[in-house]
């Protein structure tokens, strides 16, 4: 069996209509499947959309989280709560084709265990957007090795891989790069994005900017060792300078040295700070991980009432 995972967070103009059509497609298909509605939180009626879909349709279910917890959360409830033999995650407002679905699980039942959606343009973004994703994508490339540009949380995994994924015990996520770091044999289907079917992207640069520094904290460290880069570089300064103030010093010409002490001054300790605010945050995600909570609390289901007693 198929699972589908939508995570859908304010879709209520989106949510029927994904279960509609996706239910059709696979159906037109003869593909045994559930779909699972992530509803991470949402603020409008989105949780009634997805219990009225899951009436219209058997195989359609959704979980309800007691708040936003962000996609990545919503990702990972969805793989944590499906059953079938591999899972695909998929966008709600239709922006990933669903007739791509297919595709991957065609490849899949060759035998492919993880088949990533690759992105064949990025869609309608704004000149700042591209360019924020490009250095985004370059930086993480970099500490992974991987080359993740055109790659989406649009893909289907086979359940040993969704088995893997469950069992790490990270809780700041970054499925799309997860995904390739576990490895497995991978294949590739090519989409072009699609307009969004109704609503607003629920992404505000601020939002896109806190999730691009935790991924990068998630998957590298080079931030914290460029701070010894800093000090090897200060030190060399400090030499030269040191042996420029002792030779005038011995020339009888010291006095006059304020603006250098003054750059110096602030030079070093601008330096100080930035890399203790480095330090800092890596002690903070520590912190976030050592506290172990859980990732999502799920307040709601539509297959059964969940209680908190
Ligand atoms: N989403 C979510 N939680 C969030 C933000 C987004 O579950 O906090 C879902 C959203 O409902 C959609 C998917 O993630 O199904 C992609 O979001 P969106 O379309 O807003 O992003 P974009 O396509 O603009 O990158
Ligand atoms: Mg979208």
């Amino acid at each position: 069996m198929l699972s589908v995972i939508i995570p859908a967070f304010n879709e209520e103009k989106t949510a029927g209509e994904a279960a509609d059509t996706i239910t059709s497609v696979l159906e037109a298909e003869n593909i045994p499947y559930e779909i699972i509605f992530v509803d991470d939180g949402s603020s409008d009626n989105t949780w009634d959309m997805i219990k009225q879909a899951s009436e219209r349709h058997d195989g359609v279910r959704g979980l309800h989280f007691s708040r936003n917890f962000g996609k990545e959360a919503a990702m990972f409830a969805g793989l944590e709560n499906v059953s079938g033999d591999c899972a695909v995650v998929i966008d709600c407002d239709l922006q990933h084709p669903p007739e791509k679905i297919v595709e991957m699980y065609r490849l899949w039942e060759q035998g492919y265990e993880v088949v990533e959606g690759i992105k064949e343009d990025r869609g309608t973004e704004t000149a700042f957007h591209r360019f924020a994703a490009d250095s985004f994508y370059k930086i993480i490339s970099g500490a992974t090795g991987l080359d993740m540009s055109a790659s989406s949380d649009f893909k289907l995994l086979d359940r040993k891989v969704v088995d893997t994924l469950n069992q790490m015990p990270e809780r700041n996520t970054f499925f799309r790069a997860l995904s390739f770091w576990v490895g497995f044999k991978r294949a590739e289907v090519r989409y072009k994005v699609q307009e969004r079917k109704a609503g607003v992207s629920k992404w505000s640069t601020r939002s896109l900017i806190r999730y691009a520094v935790n991924n990068i904290g998630s998957f590298s460290s080079a931030p914290i060792k460029i701070i010894t880069v800093f000090g090897v570089i200060m030190l060399a300064v400090s030499v030269i300078f040191g042996v420029i103030s002792i030779v005038q010093k011995f020339m009888g010409q010291a006095a006059d040295g304020f603006t250098t002490v003054n750059l110096l001054l602030l030079f070093s300790s601008s330096i100080i700070m930035i890399s203790l605010g480095i330090i800092g945050y890596y002690v903070a995600r520590i912190y976030d991980e050592i506290k172990g909570r859980p990732r999502y609390i799920i307040s709601e289901k539509t297959d059964e009432e969940v209680r908190n007693d």
